[in-house]
């Protein structure tokens, strides 16, 4: 039976496919049987991973590295008191035992009992060491299997697959970029969430906020994604199913005519010169940015380099990287924004207890907390600038205190690069992400310190409305048309001509083409935004009449009724 299912679209374009679930996402192993006379031998392999763990721990508890947050040391205890638990250690065995089973399959059985019984816990603490749990369970499987986590293979080729999620951490997407499926679609998640933002890196049809759609799907089921509506058909008959081909084919088309824009100068109607930049998450994203005529980097998500790795990335791998964007980007700016760690994007091995991570020790109030770890991301972006471009960018700033601090520590660092006689740019710009209504309102007090601003439009809308951008139970009220959200960016703009700084924005509001003209009204010229939407969003400024859309603008401010500011976009749009 044919029946659709709604979400949010988070990534344009239509997908065709099989259905391959993913159940607790990285918890994916294969089970066969094991005969009678070799269950000896299988428990004593479960053994001796468990016991390659309890070393692999042990030896990571020795060797500490110097910048490793304080909390390191009580994880590894933690994780070592939770592999030496019975239930994760011991039980496995008996059931291999009863069910003559392989021993990867024993273990993820049990664990998804005990993931389960950790649903169920009332209090909060102990109900967020699940992850806990399912990185020690992890570790093991790696040991049994002696391989990285991996997305497992599906039935269909890899092109032909749509992934069904319940939910995807930023550091899954990633992993991501190393195959070639045609979709995915989650229960969890929010608009604007990293996961969704990834997905769009990802530059294939994507939902969010499903709710139900891996229950209700099932495995091999075709599958059609429209990922501009956000509605999934599952089992389409013929007719709608021709229908979407066609359409698919349309998308297509008009994605190869936007091509023709590429050598285009970005600029209004009448001549006013835009500057579209683009967003990565890793260093090789510069390929698509440069396919896509990116003026530069507007941001560069450091923290990615970060997931994925039980050990953090060494000064000198931080400066490749980064050195490497600075070279290919040859001479244009690279915004690098120092590590917006914490919140959906921990560390891994060293996640703090947070009652509320979106408010919590993230982003630059973390690299406060952990001055080594920052001392050394910023001696490699210093080091790295001396070979190109390069700018930084601090994320998350609440208060001026925190800034002086930050550009205490940048001082720092360019001292420490001077006794060791290590070039650098020392014209380096030092710009703030603008993205807490705090900050926005504040704005006289960071702009005198910074040379320039970005607007973070995807925490200052989580913000401003209280809407956890991971939530997909509230993703329904993310409105960038919230007179409230408008009112901000705008007066951030306006606040930066005032000072002679210039201004950016790199939420997901800068790549959303239906509202290029309402920014451009504001006063912007300078947008970030996802490569594959840098085409899309030319195009929108090439006709754009900037005289219209300022006066037009100007209107929306003045408007505090939801009805009336979509009339004005839809006359801005027409
Ligand atoms: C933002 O908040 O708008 C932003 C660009 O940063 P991130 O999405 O990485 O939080
Ligand atoms: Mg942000």
């Amino acid at each position: 039976m044919s029946f659709t299912i709604h979400g949010i679209g988070v990534s344009g374009g239509i997908a065709i496919g099989r259905a391959h679930l993913l159940t607790h996402t990285q918890l994916e192993v294969q089970h066969y049987d094991i005969a009678e006379g070799e269950l000896a031998q299988e428990t004593a392999r479960f053994d001796k991973a468990i016991q390659a763990v309890r070393n692999e721990l042990a030896a990571l508890s020795d060797h500490i590295p110097d910048n490793a947050p304080p909390e390191f040391e009580g994880f590894l205890n933690l994780h070592l008191m939770i592999l030496n638990d019975n239930t994760l250690s011991e039980v496995p065995k008996e059931v291999i035992t009863t069910q003559r089973c392989n021993a990867e399959w024993a273990l993820t059985q049990q664990a998804e009992e005990l993931l389960t019984q950790f649903d169920r816990i009332e209090d909060e603490y102990l109900r967020e060491r699940k992850t806990d749990v399912m990185q020690v369970v992890e570790r093991v499987l790696k040991a049994l299997t002696g391989q990285p986590r991996a997305i497992p293979a599906p039935l269909h080729p890899e092109e032909d697959s749509i992934l069904v999620a319940h939910d995807l951490s930023p550091a899954d997407v990633i992993l991501f970029k190393q195959h070639h499926f045609a979709s995915f679609v989650t229960d969890l998640g929010g608009a604007t969430s990293h996961t969704a933002i990834l997905a769009r890196s990802l530059n294939i049809p994507s939902i969010v906020a499903l709710h139900h759609a891996r229950h209700l799907i099932r495995e091999g089921e075709l599958l059609i994604v429209d990922g501009s509506t956000g509605v999934i058909i599952v089992s389409p008959d013929t007719n709608v199913l021709s229908e979407f081909r066609l359409r698919q084919e349309q998308w297509q088309l008009e994605r190869e005519k936007l091509k023709r824009l590429k050598t285009t100068r970005a600029a209004t109607l009448d001549g006013t010169r835009i500057e579209l930049h683009a967003n990565i998450e890793l260093p090789e994203d510069v390929v698509q940015a440069k396919e896509n005529a990116a003026a530069g980097i507007g941001l560069f998500r450091s923290e990615f380099l970060f997931l994925n790795r039980d050990l953090l990335p060494t000064e000198d791998e931080q400066f490749e990287s980064y050195r490497r964007v600075a070279v290919e980007m040859d001479g244009l700016p690279v915004t690098v924004r120092t590590l917006d760690l914490g919140a959906d994007k921990p560390l891994n091995g060293a996640q703090r207890y947070s009652p509320n991570p979106a408010l919590g020790l993230r982003a630059i109030r973390l690299c406060l907390a952990e001055p080594q770890m920052f001392h050394h991301q910023l001696r490699a972006i210093l080091r790295a600038s001396h070979y190109g471009k390069i700018r930084i960018l601090v994320p998350m700033l609440s208060t001026v205190q925190e800034l002086n601090q930050t550009l205490h520590l940048i001082k720092e660092a360019k001292r420490s690069l001077d006794q060791n006689d290590i070039a650098y740019d020392r014209e380096i710009q030092v710009g703030g992400m603008i993205e807490i209504p705090a900050a926005a309102l504040a704005l006289g007090s960071f702009v005198r310190r910074l040379d320039f601003l970005s607007i973070g439009t995807n925490d200052l809308i989580q913000y401003t409305l209280a809407i956890d951008r991971t939530d997909d139970a509230v993703a329904h009220l993310y409105d960038p048309l919230h007179p409230a959200v408008l009112y901000l960016v705008a007066s951030i703009i306006k606040g930066a001509q005032k000072a002679g700084k210039p201004v950016a924005v790199c939420g997901e509001m800068a790549g959303e083409v239906k509202l290029t003209r309402v920014l451009l009204g504001f006063g912007l010229r300078q947008f970030s935004m996802h490569p594959a939407h840098l085409l899309t969003v030319k195009q929108q400024v090439l006709r754009s009449d900037l005289q219209e859309v300022t006066h037009l603008a100007g209107r929306m401010l003045k408007t505090e009724e939801p009805e009336k500011l979509q009339g004005l976009l839809e006359r801005m749009n027409a």
